[in-house]
């Protein structure tokens, strides 16, 4: 165990104020930094001591000598390592990790360190890879590859956490580091603030992985890992002095509220190790990442960053009061090993080559076989041991992240529910109310309140978690509030009050649920199945739940595509009538057509009626007209009769109708020539022959005023086909568009009842799967049973093979004394 190392350093005064802040109030003198008044009084109540404080003239080397180069120098060694800068913006934090060009900052300076002592280690060999990142919103991106964004971090049981996705270059020498530095450097979020034109808006974790293993056989094969951060954090800023807004502004809040996250960690983890519950290293990624090197298996530093001047006294107080509380942490670093099975192997020979050496001379061959026998037992052992150690480990990461899933819901209603018992607490002011439900140990009882909702587990404990919690904050406004108070607003009153140390009443500010279980021998690992089992019931109680609402949405869905149907159906009906109102067009028309013939015949007749001579060239055109005509209106009447019989049939018929239609126009005009021409003919032999009779006058008279109606009636009959003609044709087209729409209307009715199947086919197979569901719940139940037997046999036969082997083990171990004294008083 060895406490962080933790440094301040005070930056020189702005150049632009150095004239008037001549002398400043912070004075240091060896290891402490005290705040003296403007008459050089000292303030005793402002005076800190840490490991090293670094005056105004301090040198990035001097830092680097004094405070970082051990745990360099200890990383090389495999040792964990973090070094990171601490302190409001504008204070020099940049400036102590990255340096200038004259004063290289911690990480070139450790970079080029690590390279020298790599090739001071002749016997050992070593691979390097670096990565690069940032938190910048609470996201971290890969400095190294800037497609690499908003990565996600995850823990493993071996690696630990670590960050997904993450690019580690694999390196060679310091160069390649730094340039590797210099090219990440370009992609960090820098912004322009009143306190700094360079302020970095993000945390930057630039990490060193080193491995190492031994060069020559003799020396044990395990390999060395150890991970070396080098933080430079955002800086802690007061909105005001910024003077941010909008990004700017945006971006504080996330800072601000990682910092406090921080704070919190630290207070947590400097109170004593019995008063520290659970530390919420999960409350922001920043924390979560450096996990291993706060209190945690690391040799760290910490270098508090202050600004001299006047005006910057609070947040420079606030700084090293944060500094004092992580003085008091304790860390655990050891040498990080990984031993392969050839490593233990050679481990375990080594062992038995010193029993056999202490045992060379007694000539005791059976006992030596006896003592390899039960290592190489021993070592199966320990090898059976570990896997069920690891198996157990697994299981109970898994029902731990369960158990905090579980307590998060939890507090969520809790909360919700002491909201509620709040508000109405307040309005009613009635004590007894409160009392009434209160149990022996003072602690609301949940359970009496029936109409509260919640998993019946951990209730009393939250509630009453929950209620101290909230009780006490809104009494003690001086005490630090909760993180999710920042979610709306940067409060930088809130950051000054943390670093004030009002850390009192941090037990009652969890965020993330204490885990209460401790690390268990093996045999309790028994006990706990029930609780997994517990959990694993309720997990498969929620898929069959997700599958009943699966199976609901889909019934919903059916009755949705049911009424789709029904709406078509009616549609279809609709269309049928508007299809029979088409269907009866050839009907009317061919009545028309009837009319027209009618209308013909007593045209002709009267023609007839009027040619005397019916043996003349005009008279047998007329007759030829006629039956044309007849011929062609007998066809039309045929065509519309045919299309009635076709749509009774519902075959598909043939428009001939333009054809026929040209010719019998064609063939009346041919008539109307000729029964024109033959009336000129008329009219010429009448002038030359009976001019003079005046019954003949009349008669002509008369017979061209019949002509006149007659050609009037047929370009009447000529319009009147046209537009029959014309009627024909859009009934026609109407006629196939209808078609195609009752086609398409089929279609759609059989997709819908294809789909109406499939949907039936779905939940039937959705209400199979429940059915299985239910099946695997109950043989999980049943292997879960199963197993808890089988490792209770286990470590009951474990147990006592072990207290064999140990008794046997002693006894051997007397008998070799035995022999060895028996060996010496020999001659
Ligand atoms: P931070 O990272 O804490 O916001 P910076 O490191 O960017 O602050 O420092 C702000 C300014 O002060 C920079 O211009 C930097 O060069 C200067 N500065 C900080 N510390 C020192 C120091 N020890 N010596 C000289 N200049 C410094
Ligand atoms: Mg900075």
């Amino acid at each position: 165990m060895e406490k962080i190392c933790v440094a301040v350093r005070v930056r020189p005064p702005a150049p632009e104020l150095s004239p008037e802040n001549g002398s400043s109030l912070w004075k240091v003198e060896d290891n402490r930094i005290s705040l003296h008044k403007s008459l050089d009084t000292p303030i005793t109540t402002a005076s800190y001591a840490f490991d090293h404080v670094f005056d105004e003239s301090s040198t990035n080397a001097s830092v680097y000598e004094l405070l970082t180069k051990d745990i360099i120098h200890a990383a090389v060694e495999g040792f964990n390592g973090t070094a990171f800068a601490y302190g409001q913006t504008s204070s020099g934090k940049t400036f102590t990790m990255t340096g200038s060009e004259t004063d290289p900052g911690i990480i070139r300076r450790s970079v080029r360190d690590v390279f020298e002592r790599i090739h001071m280690i002749s016997d050992r060999e070593f691979l390097i890879r670096v990565s690069y990142m940032e938190i910048y919103n609470e996201e971290i991106n890969d400095l190294l590859a800037v497609e690499n964004q908003r990565l996600q971090i995850h823990e493993h049981l071996e690696r630990g956490v670590f960050v997904a996705g993450l690019k580690e270059e694999i390196v060679s020498d310091a160069e390649q580091i730094l340039k590797l530095i210099d090219s990440g450097e370009v992609n960090r979020h820098f912004g322009e603030t009143n306190m700094n034109v360079h302020s970095s808006r993000s945390h930057t974790i630039f990490r060193m992985v080193i491995e190492s293993r031994g060069k020559d056989n003799t020396s044990s094969d395990a390999i060395r890992v150890s991970v070396l951060n080098l933080v430079d954090l955002a800086g802690s800023e007061r909105i005001a002095k910024t003077g941010a807004g909008g990004v700017r502004l945006q971006e504080g809040k996330y800072i601000n509220k990682s910092l406090m996250i921080l704070g919190n960690v630290i207070n947590k983890l400097s109170d004593s190790a019995k008063l520290r519950a659970h530390i919420p290293y999960r409350d922001s990624k920043l924390t979560r990442i450096l996990q291993p090197a706060l209190g945690g298996n690391a040799k760290t530093c910490i270098i508090c960053t202050i600004a001299p001047e006047e005006h910057h006294i609070e947040e420079s107080k606030g700084t090293l009061q944060f500094a004092s509380r992580a003085k008091r942490i304790t860390n655990c670093a050891q040498v990080n090993e990984i031993l392969t099975d050839a490593a233990l192997l050679k481990r375990q020979k080594l062992e038995i080559e010193e029993l056999r050496m202490k045992l060379q001379g007694s000539h005791a061959e059976v006992l030596e076989q006896e003592i390899l026998k039960l290592s190489n037992q021993m070592l199966k052992y320990e090898l059976e041991c570990e896997r069920l150690k690891t198996q157990l480990e697994e299981e109970r990461r898994k029902q731990k992240e369960q158990e905090n899933c579980i307590k998060e819901q939890q507090m969520k209603i809790e909360n919700l529910n002491n909201l509620v018992t709040n508000s109405d607490f307040k309005r009613n002011q009635s004590e007894d109310f409160i009392i009434s439900r209160k149990t022996p140990d003072g602690l609301c009882n949940i359970n009496d309140i029936s109409n509260v909702p919640g998993t019946p587990c951990f209730k009393s404990a939250s509630r009453s978690f929950v209620v101290a919690r909230s009780n006490n904050y809104s009494g003690l406004s001086d005490f630090s509030p909760m993180v999710y108070s920042l979610g709306g607003v940067a409060d930088e009153d809130t950051w000054m009050k943390l670093n004030k140390g009002f850390v009192a009443d941090l037990d009652q500010i969890q965020f993330t649920p204490a885990v209460k279980c401790q690390p268990t021998p093996l045999s309790i690992a028994t006990t706990e199945c029930p609780r997994e089992n517990y959990i694993e019931v309720e997990d498969l109680k929620s898929q069959i739940e997700l599958l009943t609402n699966d199976k609901d949405s889909l019934q919903v869905k059916f009755n949705e595509q049911v009424l789709l149907s029904n709406k078509l159906m009616q549609e279809m009906s609709e269309l049928k009538q508007e299809t029979l109102t088409m269907k009866e067009i050839p009907n009317r028309l061919s009545e028309s057509v009837a009319n027209c013939k009618d209308v013909y015949k007593d045209v002709i007749g009267t023609m007839k009626s009027l040619i005397a001579d019916k043996e003349s060239p005009t008279a047998n055109l007329l007759l030829g007209s006629t039956e044309i005509t007849t011929s062609l209106l007998s066809t039309l009447e045929t065509q519309f009769s045919m299309i009635m019989d076709g749509q009774k049939t519902g075959s598909s018929i043939d428009h001939p109708f333009s054809d026929q239609w040209e010719t019998l126009r064609e063939s009346l005009k041919n008539t109307t020539r000729s029964l024109l021409s033959d009336a000129q003919a008329k009219d010429e032999f009448l002038n030359c022959h009976n001019k003079g009779q005046e019954t003949a006058a009349l008669e002509e008279r008369k017979l061209k005023s019949e002509l006149s109606i007659i050609k009037e009636r047929y370009k009447e009959l000529e319009k009147e086909l046209f537009s029959d003609k014309q009627l024909l044709e859009a009934s026609r087209e109407s006629h196939e568009k209808l078609l195609k729409e009752v086609q398409f209307l089929k279609e759609e009715r059989d997709s819908l009842d294809r789909k109406i199947s499939q949907s039936t086919q779905r939940l039937r197979v959705i209400a199979s799967d429940k059915e299985n569901a239910l099946k695997d719940l109950n043989v999980e139940v049943k292997r879960r049973k199963d197993m808890e037997e089988e490792i209770k046999h286990i470590s009951i036969a474990f147990a006592t093979r072990h207290k064999s082997f140990v008794s046997f083990h002693s006894e051997i171990k007397s008998k070799m004394q035995k022999l060895t004294t028996q060996n010496s008083k020999a001659p």
